[in-house]
């Protein structure tokens, strides 16, 4: 994997592979404190709507998050759908868990939703406007030897971009490059995890009553179905299906299909968004969970989906990652980090510091999957219970609120002073000791 170490390299800070939005994110986060950052991608981005539409649930928290880079101006801007409430049901069973918006303003008062439904297409076009003369981006290009370096020796990244070959020599390298992440592999990561033996099956679309703002899940044994509200009034819709079941599914006539996904969500849901009235094409894709078994080692961190690849049931997998971010970014804003951004104590310092936030959600995300499989006898009874229980316990739905909308993030933000945009003193020590300034 080692080739011979060229002498006519360009020099960087940080080179991340990945222009997806938690690598641009992270880009725009370490060019805010003063680095010099390269960025790979191997394809050009597509900023098209497509159908059906990539739409992501994002916390408040993220938003906060994006705010603070500049990538996200206002929610009108960028189109997001808002969760102002969110039903948790099991279609069939009785018991319902119910969180508002308003559930929140003891925890943080300037909350206006749980999460914001948006586009991945208008989430990446502002990103990538924003990153345009802060970082140097090779796309598309093609990555033809990694040499991740080692406590003594920088990163070498080899591409062959716009028909040149280009050598790129960085303190670290990122691996924000997905859930097959080359990076990865190419460090010798290994991963654990399974395939869930299930597809997503993914649609938009129209009720009768429009939506008014409120996200379902309903958790059924064969796997979820989440309708989460769009900013044009639509539902965007995964629901986790057995493989033969996603197949039929997604290719019977339009008019039997919403009539499945009718009874799918059940009477309750239907009752209040009416009958679904219209629905776009339908598109499917296997769900699985895939954990690095290394986060980071001297040189090297993975971020976003190379690091974890979670089951969407609960919207959590690029929350989680732009949370790798700003951590990440966080351990490099030290003083150390100034002399050496790839230095073996800070990636231990950032491997730490997201192991636990990642066990949490995706042992969150494993039991809301399991819980709801279970189909021995009298366990539809129990979680009726459950979820009654859980709606007449404050304490619980706190604690879920605070995941939902990600004001435990913000709060961690606030407190390392790492919330983008207050970070105005570090990046002009770190231009000073350029000597830039
Ligand atoms: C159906 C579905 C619904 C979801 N819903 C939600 C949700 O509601 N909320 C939520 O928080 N998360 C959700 N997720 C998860 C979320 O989409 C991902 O966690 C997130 O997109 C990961 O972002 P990323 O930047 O890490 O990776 P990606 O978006 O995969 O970006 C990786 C980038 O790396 C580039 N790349 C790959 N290989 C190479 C290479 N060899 N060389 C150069 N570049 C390369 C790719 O071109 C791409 O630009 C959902 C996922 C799915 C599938």
């Amino acid at each position: 994997m080692t080739q011979k170490r060229s002498q006519s390299a360009l020099e960087f800070d940080q080179i991340i592979v990945g222009a997806g939005a938690v690598g641009s994110a992270l880009a725009l986060q370490f060019s805010g404190l003063g680095y010099r950052v390269a960025v790979i991608d191997a394809r050009p981005p597509s900023y098209q709507s497509s159908d059906p539409e990539r739409v992501i649930a994002l916390s408040y928290g993220s938003r906060c998050y994006l705010k603070g880079l500049g990538a996200w101006q206002d929610d009108e801007d960028i189109a997001a759908g808002l969760i102002r409430r969110v039903h948790v049901t099991e279609p069939g069973n009785a018991g319902l868990v119910t969180m508002d918006v308003t559930d929140t303003k003891e925890m943080a008062e300037d909350v206006d939703a749980l999460g914001y439904v948006v586009e991945m297409g208008h989430l990446l076009k502002s990103l990538h406007e924003r990153m345009q003369g802060q970082v140097t981006l090779f796309c598309p290009a093609l990555i033809t030897n990694i040499d991740s370096g080692d406590a003594e020796k920088k990163a070498e990244v080899q591409i062959s971009h716009a028909g040149k070959h280009v050598v790129l020599r960085g303190s670290l390298l990122v691996g924000a490059d997905g859930t097959n992440s080359q990076v990865r592999r190419r460090a010798g990561i290994g991963t654990k995890g399974w395939d869930y033996n299930r597809f997503g099956l993914v649609l938009s679309a129209s009720c009768k009553h429009g939506h008014d703002n409120v996200a379902y899940e309903c958790f059924r044994e064969s796997g979820p179905l989440a309708l989460l509200p769009m900013a044009d009034g639509r539902f965007s819709i995964v629901w986790a299906l057995a493989p033969t079941e996603a197949m039929r599914l997604s290719t019977m006539p339009e008019p039997l299909f919403m009539r499945k996904l009718e009874k799918a969500a059940g009477s309750d849901v239907i009752d209040r968004t009416g009958s679904i009235a219209g629905i776009g094409k339908r598109f499917c894709f296997p769900l699985e969970l895939t954990i690095a078994e290394q986060y980071a080692r001297p040189r090297l961190a993975l971020v976003g989906n190379a690091a974890h690849t979670l089951h969407p049931v609960a919207g959590q997998g690029m929350n989680l990652g732009l949370r790798d971010a700003a951590v990440l970014a966080e351990v490099l804003s030290t003083e150390l980090a100034f002399s050496d951004p790839g230095a073996p104590i800070l990636m231990q310092a950032y491997a730490e510091k997201r192991r636990l936030d990642v066990m949490a959600v995706s042992g969150f995300t494993e039991s809301l999957t399991n819980l709801f499989g279970i189909s021995l006898p009298g366990a539809r009874q129990v979680r009726s219970l459950a979820l009654d229980t859980m709606q007449k316990m404050p304490s619980v739905r706190t604690l879920l609120l605070r995941q939902a909308a990600g004001i435990g993030q913000i709060e961690s933000m606030a407190t390392h002073g790492v919330i983008p945009g207050k970070n105005g003193k570090k990046q002009a020590e770190n231009r000073v000791r350029r000597g830039e300034l």
